[in-house]
């Protein structure tokens, strides 16, 4: 049997797999197996509960390839510095930082740029929680709005960091939606939306639930094909590089 330490801390030193190895005990797994962590930048090492502590060190020793080449093909985040590109609704600004003496910091958004004056060395969790308050203006009157177009009322929207998951909806009607859906043009967050709200009546993705979506969207076809091809590349943002 393989044990490993229940306090596991994900500090490089710590882990007999190398620096972006996290291994994970299961009950359920069969197996051995390796899941890319795009969101973590990390490998998942899932281990049966009875596997051999050999048996594990040669599995990864035999993937060690493997999981080099996974980790150079992640994109590198995109942190919230002074100088960094942004999409905000889809339209690229350049963050500028200026200190201030005031105790709160304060986020100005212009056509090409985000200025941010703050009195604190990195105010990157202040950009973020600004960011999420403007995706929240934007996107919960819209799924109200299309909720009530259906006869439907929703039972509280969150905004989430997920990692591979840009909205999801649950049978008592709790929407949740991807903080990082800020970056996208409206027209895709609208999308996002129809999608969440289709679900109040749809717990599927039938053809039914496809042709309503479709009724509540402005550009389905559109929003779709923007998060297949961006949706990787949008989850960088907020990430350390
Ligand atoms: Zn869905």
């Amino acid at each position: 049997m393989f044990l490993i330490p229940k306090q596991y801390s994900p500090d490089p030193d710590d882990s007999a797999f190398g620096p972006y190895v996290d291994p994970q005990i299961s009950d359920r797994a069969k197996r051995l197996t390796l899941r890319v962590d795009p969101k973590n930048r990390r490998i998942k090492l899932v281990i049966p509960r009875y596997a051999r502590e050999k048996d594990v060190k040669r599995f990864v020793e035999r993937h060690q390839a493997w999981i080099a080449a996974r980790l150079a093909d992640l994109p590198r985040g995109v942190p919230f510095d002074h100088g960094r590109i942004i999409p905000i609704f889809g339209r690229e600004r350049k963050i500028h930082i200026e200190p201030s003496q005031k105790r709160t910091t304060e986020c100005v958004l212009s056509a090409d740029s985000l200025l941010v004056h703050s009195a604190r060395p990195d105010p990157s969790s202040n950009i973020r929680r600004w960011l999420i308050e403007q995706l929240r203006r934007k996107i919960e009157p819209l799924s109200h709005d299309k909720a009530a177009a259906i006869g439907k009322s929703i039972n509280g929207i969150t905004l989430r960091d997920t990692g591979t998951r840009w909205g999801s909806c649950t049978s008592n009607g709790k929407l949740s939606y991807s903080w990082r859906l800020v970056f996208c043009p409206d027209h895709v967050i609208d999308y996002l939306a129809a999608h969440e709200v289709a679900h109040l009546q749809h717990m599927d993705h039938s053809k039914a639930f496809w042709t309503l979506c479709d009724s509540l969207s402005d550009n389905m076809i559109g929003g779709r094909e923007y998060l297949k091809l961006y949706g990787t590349e949008l989850m960088r943002y907020g990430n350390a590089d």
